[in-house]
């Protein structure tokens, strides 16, 4: 019987063991998917303190080998689970994962090169798996394709092949000079032949990039917009020069994790037949929970996210006065920073029962946001893909969304002449563009209900499966493999 082709999917989060963010649920869902398009596909990620322990009870251990760094030389244990169909692999050093936190650590140049040779160095101890495309995940495994084109390489790896997905172009993992040699083991011409020097700085980003067979992000539209100055982040004149190696797949989201009907989560669950009064009473039950007026008739928008920059918050917060003079609910669910948490708590001591702030990551409450929301807010400056957008419309939730990245390639905005589109959306990051869409959306809900529910039917009709985005992997993976 032919072998099936194997992948090593690697990332520094994934549903259920750990998520922060749009990351955790790709890395949970899409080895599943990729999986059902005949591949045999490991997940690969570190032991983190932080998992639940129903899960790390059940890890075996596979084996452990000493890891060179520089001058370190670190334990790194493998153990492993098999869950819904995939095995997965915990990449184990309790020094560097055994934490509070997942980011944003001193030593985190440190964490993230050690994961990355990890992901390189466990192979040639699997006794059963060898793979022929290591498949990687932002920066925190960038520089796993990096070291697979470097003199570390053994030789019986030279052949695999390297993908490298970039979930947020904005986190590179650039950091001094110092690190080329001490920690990376390279000497500055081989860290400069591997892509990893930009001017003074190591970018570890920038290494994928040059290093890796293919290049993918998680929208089509976003990876045009890489390739130009402005969302290029410093690189769009290397992503032009790998044109021919770039592609954009949209991301899907899990249609059972994200599933009204059988969401555990809801106040009450719901589908099409019941929708309107059930969307009813999931509004008219959170309202009373968050302290905002209780009437499922105001239109309660939602902003889930976290609170930075990227997300548009800035637009936001520019027209909120003037926003929530219209006779609307926000709720908002998120954590980030501190100038936005800030300012939109104080809006919610001003407006108590029109507006609701919960500065918290609850993964419970969001589905909750999700069902009894009637829009969603995304004006986000940029947006690899987001996933926010995809989830609300599940829950018959309608986008508002700035064009850009994923949303643009999500969300078919309302035409009101032909009554087409699953959501609401404005080009230019300007706050009063946001303003007059959500003014527009508003008017729909109250004046044309009829209109509006049928942009509630296409918007719980649009397909977010994974099945036409894996796929596309097995497409990227047939080339590369010949
Ligand atoms: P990101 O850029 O943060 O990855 P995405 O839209 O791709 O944005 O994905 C965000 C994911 O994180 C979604 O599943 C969303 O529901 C979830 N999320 C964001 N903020 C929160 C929060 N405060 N509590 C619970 N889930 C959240």
């Amino acid at each position: 019987m032919k072998k099936k082709p194997r992948v090593l999917f690697a990332s520094f989060e994934a549903e259920p063991f750990l998520k922060t963010g749009g990351l955790g649920d790709v890395a949970g869902s899409l080895p599943k998917a990729i999986k059902a398009q005949g591949y045999e596909i490991r997940l690969i990620m570190p032991k983190f303190g932080t998992i639940p322990e129903k899960y790390k009870s059940r890890m075996k251990h596979v084996c452990d080998f000493t890891l060179d760094l520089g001058w370190r030389h670190q334990y790194c244990g493998i153990e492993t689970l098999k869950t819904q169909g995939v095995t997965c692999y915990f990449v184990d050093n309790e020094y560097y994962f055994n934490r509070e936190g997942t980011y944003g650590y001193l030593d985190d140049s440190e964490r993230i090169a050690f994961f990355s040779k990890a992901i390189m160095d466990c192979i040639p101890h699997l006794p059963d798996f060898d793979p022929d495309i290591v498949h990687c995940n932002d920066w925190h495994t960038a520089l796993t394709p990096v070291y697979m084109r470097s003199h570390y390489c053994p030789e019986e790896l030279r052949n695999v092949k390297t993908v490298f997905t970039i979930h947020n172009l904005k986190f590179q993992g650039i950091y001094s000079k110092w690190c080329i040699g001490d920690l990376l083991g390279f000497s500055e011409d081989e860290a400069g032949y591997l892509g990893l020097l930009e001017g003074d700085t190591v970018n570890y980003m920038r290494g994928a990039i040059c290093m890796a067979d293919r290049i993918t992000t998680v929208s089509p539209t976003y990876a045009d917009e890489i390739c130009g100055q402005f969302y290029g982040e410093g690189l769009g004149y290397i992503f032009l020069n790998r044109r021919d190696v770039l592609s954009g797949i949209l991301n899907g989201i899990d249609n059972n994790r994200y599933n009204p009907a059988e969401d555990a989560n809801l106040y009450e669950k719901f589908d099409m037949d019941n929708f309107i009064e059930s969307k009813k009473k999931n509004k008219e039950a959170f309202q009373a929970e968050l302290g905002l007026e209780v009437n499922g008739d105001k239109p309660l928008m939602v902003i889930i996210s976290r609170l930075t920059e990227q997300k548009g918050l800035d637009l936001v917060l520019w027209i909120l006065g003037e926003l929530m003079s219209q006779d609307v609910q926000l709720a908002v669910l998120g954590v980030g920073d501190k100038k936005y948490e800030d300012s939109l708590r104080s809006m919610a001591g001003y407006l108590p029962n029109k507006v609701s702030v919960s500065l918290t990551f609850s993964e419970p409450l969001s589905h909750k946001f999700y069902a009894a929301a009637d829009m969603i807010l995304v004006p986000s400056l940029f947006e690899p893909c987001g996933l926010t957008q995809m989830i609300a419309m599940r829950y018959g939730t309608l986008p508002v969304v700035r064009e850009t990245g994923g949303l643009k390639d999500s969300v078919k905005p309302y035409n009101k002449y032909t009554g087409e589109g699953n959501g609401f959306a404005f080009a230019n990051y300007n706050a009063h563009e946001l303003l007059f869409t959500l003014k527009d959306a508003i008017n729909l809900y109250y004046n044309s209900p009829v209109e509006w529910n049928n942009l509630v039917n296409n918007a719980v009709a649009t397909n977010f499966s994974w099945d036409a985005s894996a796929e596309k992997y097995s497409d990227l993976y047939k080339g590369l493999l010949g």
